[in-house]
């Protein structure tokens, strides 16, 4: 490299350091307002919020609500059909809907071979719910009977 250059160009380095450390940070004489400055922090909140770093204070409070009734019988997972919860229904069902001694369906104390005995039985598309007016006491043999209707009258409606 010629000398020159090389002069020259570690007195334009030289210079130009001299000149970044006299320069001052570019928002040092700049005074935020109180005002600009809520602004600012209101703006960086709002990105977080967006990106769900922090909740704002409505979701804050649904979230607080909803761990409130997330417990017990409200709990989101109360309706799963895992065993646990069916007999949970079922345990709660028998209490809103004491057994009958008759069939809800035959309208009978005994089913045609003389059985007595009645379960209950979810006359809402199975699905475990817990209205009570979606249960009935029958005979498991009406049930069965009900059920093969109820499959039929559906492979009929496909
Ligand atoms: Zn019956």
């Amino acid at each position: 490299m010629p000398k020159g250059v090389y002069v020259k160009t570690e007195e334009h380095k030289r210079k130009l350091s001299e000149k970044l450390k006299g320069r001052k940070p570019w928002n040092t004489d700049k005074k935020l307002s109180e005002e600009h400055k809520r602004k600012i922090s209101r703006t960086v909140l709002k990105r977080k919020q967006k990106l769900g770093y922090i909740n704002s204070p409505e979701a804050r409070k649904k979230m607080s609500e909803l761990a409130k009734v997330r417990t017990g019988e409200n709990a989101s997972n109360w309706k799963g059909d895992d065993v646990k919860n069916v007999t949970a229904i079922h345990r709660r069902i028998l209490k809103l809907k004491p057994k009958n001694d008759r069939c809800d369906i035959c309208n009978k104390v005994a089913d045609k071979k003389g059985k007595t005995k009645l379960e209950l039985s979810n006359i809402k598309n199975h699905r475990y719910t817990l209205n009570p007016d979606d249960y009935q006491w029958v005979h498991i043999s009406c049930h069965r009977k009900y059920d093969k209707t109820y499959l039929n009258f559906k492979k009929e409606l496909m």
